[in-house]
């Protein structure tokens, strides 16, 4: 979901942006560069022994018991220095950039407000019509286009110098810009609606706007999450049937198995964006598409993919976007109410200073903004522990329905291309959307020797009693 990074821009929007994470938390994990170093890195000598021993081949079953944890340093150890400082600088950043982010919406936010700006764009819309709805129509569209105009430079920097930097985006700058404006675009259309909506709710329950607006905020985000394949996706990238059947027929294969009703894998060009492998599903009843992209197509193996394709079927059937959609309702229940206490505060405390005179007044949506990016900011942890505890779950679901340790040992390195590979405790718990590439190989040794020695009591059980006399 990249390519929807302009709506991420507007903290407004963020009701709806947090249901994009719903939908965004299922572009699986597997996204990674091409990394041809790294990939034959992990074919070479070490983790290929490791991984010699075939679940289908007793032999070596008994002889080779794999220890989880030296199996999984072994793996890690397999990349090169230069590659992991690499991929640890790209990702150390973005924790940074979570706060650069949270500051300069802060800082727009305060810009507003106490510049009065806000209040004059609310005079300006006043001015123009009588009906509330089209005054709040035009104040959503000049507040949005003023936010994403200051904070332009940051996003260019975030979104497209540093990608090319790390060499993980494969676009020249005026394409770049061109989805930028559709997306742009998308959040202006959809911005204002929802604030329209919004807006008429606080109007009407200036006390209790928070219980109302949760259901507003709930069911826009399920209308986007709905809405998006069909609608959106389609606007950044063309997906088509995958034709090649070797690929297609063993990731149906394992669609029938779940009962999952599939009767197509898509492909989906991302290389039009960036070299990251990834896939995804997206959608919810009837709008359910699984996508691999064609990186990931051109860069792994079948094991790989399998592992990849089982892990977003795992989503699917866990349930994870509803599951999703109602901690996020949660969240924004707990998010609102506060929202209230701290607004309320706000304007008795400043309001006359900014013009502000309560929450049903446009000119006070920056306030709000405020407000709820400072929310979201400290909850960062919380959000990001919910999202990767949701995605562990698929990590198992994908290792158990693949049955590809070494698939998902050598995905997980990939991955570590443009994530740090072996992060602190603390570091995951804070930062990660998704299992980190070093947990996510444990869970694959863990599985492996688990599974071998399962396979040892099952063969001495159905062994011929002859076979055992000799
Ligand atoms: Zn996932």
């Amino acid at each position: 979901m990249t390519n929807l990074v302009p709506l991420k821009k507007f903290p407004v929007l963020i009701a709806i942006v947090a249901a994009l994470m719903v939908s965004s938390m299922s572009v699986l994990s597997v996204e990674t560069p091409v990394q041809t170093a790294i990939q034959s890195a992990t074919s070479g000598d070490t983790p290929g022994r490791l991984s010699g021993a075939r679940n289908d081949s007793p032999a070596l079953q008994q002889s080779t018991p794999i220890d989880p944890a030296a199996a999984t340093q072994a793996w890690l150890d397999s990349v090169p220095q230069d590659k992991r400082e690499k991929s640890d600088a790209y990702f150390e950043g973005g924790y940074w950039l979570i706060l650069w982010n949270y500051l300069v919406a802060a800082a727009i936010s305060i810009l507003l407000l106490s510049s009065r700006i806000s209040a004059r764009l609310r005079d300006f819309s006043e001015r123009l019509t009588r009906y509330k709805t089209p005054e709040v129509a035009c104040y959503s569209v000049l507040y949005l286009l003023l936010v994403y105009v200051l904070s332009f430079p940051l996003n260019v920097y975030e979104h497209f110098f540093r990608e090319h930097q790390y060499g993980l985006a494969t676009q020249s700058f005026p394409a770049w810009f061109r989805e930028q404006l559709i997306g742009l675009g998308i959040a202006l259309i959809g911005g204002t609606i929802v604030l329209i909506v919004l807006y008429a709710v606080f109007r009407r329950a200036p006390k209790t706007w928070w219980t109302w607006g949760t259901g507003v905020a709930v069911v826009f985000s399920f209308v986007l999450v709905f809405i998006a394949p069909v609608f959106i996706e389609p606007l950044f990238n063309t997906y088509k049937p995958l034709k090649t059947p070797e690929i297609s027929e063993p990731i149906l294969a394992m669609a029938r198995a779940n009962e999952i009703p599939v009767k197509q894998v898509f492909e989906v060009d991302a290389s039009r964006q960036t070299t990251r492998v990834s896939a995804s599903v997206s959608g919810f009843l009837g709008t359910t598409r699984i996508a691999l992209n064609d990186n990931l197509l051109k860069q792994c193996t079948l094991p790989e993919i399998r592992l990849v394709m089982a892990h977003e079927m795992g989503h699917y059937v866990l349930n994870h976007g509803a599951k999703l959609l109602t901690y996020l309702g949660i969240f924004i229940l707990i998010g609102f109410a506060l929202t209230r206490i701290l607004f309320n505060t706000g304007v008795r405390r400043w309001g006359e200073k900014w013009d502000v005179r309560g929450v049903a007044d446009p000119a006070g949506l920056p306030l709000l903004a405020l407000i709820f990016t400072t929310l979201l900011f400290l909850a960062t942890p919380l959000l990001n522990t919910v999202v990767r505890v949701t995605e562990r779950e698929a990590d198992a679901f994908g290792i158990n329905t693949a049955r590809e340790p070494d698939g998902m040992a050598k995905v997980a390195l990939k991955l570590g291309a443009y994530r740090k590979l072996n992060p602190t405790a603390l570091e995951e718990f804070i930062f990660y959307d998704h299992p980190s590439g070093r947990a996510r190989i444990r869970m694959a040794m863990d599985w492996k020797a688990a599974n071998l020695s399962a396979g040892e009591t099952s063969k001495s059980e159905s062994q011929d009693p002859k076979e055992t006399e000799e």
